[in-house]
């Protein structure tokens, strides 16, 4: 298996939050939360992240956005900031793509 840890916790071998499930998208918890809900958003299949995207994948990225609508209704969010880090120098720790989406009180402004 690949040394993604994204990977492993698709695959089940890294337990993981989850708190949404299609056949190409899941969605977890953040093991270290940046707001009151701080949840992420994948594709199942490993793309590295947006700047990535092969011209068929943008299905699935459109995939992954309409989860993330679907989470925010889920969850009941009454608004909410989605962000998706690319690159070392766009802050990109985890090289499979992901989308944050974070609520809750205080988020802090631009
Ligand atoms: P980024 O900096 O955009 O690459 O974000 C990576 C995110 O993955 C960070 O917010 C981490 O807290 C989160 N993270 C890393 N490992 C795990 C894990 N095993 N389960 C859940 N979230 C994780
Ligand atoms: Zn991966």
């Amino acid at each position: 298996m690949s040394d993604c840890i994204f990977c492993k916790i698709v695959a089940g071998v890294i337990p993981n939050t989850t708190v949404f499930e299609d056949d190409q998208v899941l969605a977890f918890r953040d093991i270290d939360p940046k707001a009151e809900t701080h949840i992420l958003v994948i594709p199942k299949q490993h793309i590295v992240n947006l700047a990535s995207v092969q011209a068929h994948e943008w299905p699935l990225v459109q995939q992954v956005l309409q989860s993330i609508k679907r989470i925010a209704e889920q969850e009941n969010l009454a608004g909410y900031r989605v962000i998706t880090n690319n690159g070392e120098q766009g802050g990109q720790e985890v090289f499979h793509m992901h989308w944050h989406i974070l609520a809750g009180k205080n988020l802090p402004g631009f």
